[in-house]
């Protein structure tokens, strides 16, 4: 069950502030306050959803559709089409998920090393 209090949820209400990188109706862009590259946005959608496939289960596709534009969007925004990026989205225990809000790390600037 989706936790409302994990702690996107709480900047999704405005209740702590986040690095606002971009924003539109159904998601917001952020910049990860731990970053593991020079570039470490986080893209969330503004839906209740644990992970990527709660997402797709749960949200209409036009919601699936805009908030995979807008994470081109902002590849885009941040510049890094030609030199390179990596997206992730961890899920669950065996994927490492530390926060239970499906998001997309997106990863650039530098040379991402191998995943392990
Ligand atoms: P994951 O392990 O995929 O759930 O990633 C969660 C990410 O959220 C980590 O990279 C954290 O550094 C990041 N994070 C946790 N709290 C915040 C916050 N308040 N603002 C921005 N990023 C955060």
């Amino acid at each position: 069950m989706y936790d409302k209090n994990n702690i996107f949820a709480k900047i999704l209400r405005n209740e702590i502030p986040c690095d606002k990188f971009f924003e539109d109706e159904i998601s917001l862009f952020f910049n990860d306050i731990n970053p593991q590259a020079r570039i470490h946005v986080l893209g969330i959608p503004k839906l209740d959803c644990i992970d990527f496939s709660d997402f797709i289960n749960k949200a209409e596709e036009k919601t699936v559709s805009s908030f995979f534009t807008n994470v081109n969007l902002v590849i885009d925004k941040l510049n890094v089409r030609k030199s390179g990026y990596r997206i992730i989205s961890n899920s669950g225990l065996d994927g490492g998920q530390e926060v239970p809000h499906f998001h997309i790390h997106i990863l650039a600037g530098e040379k991402i090393g191998a995943l392990r």
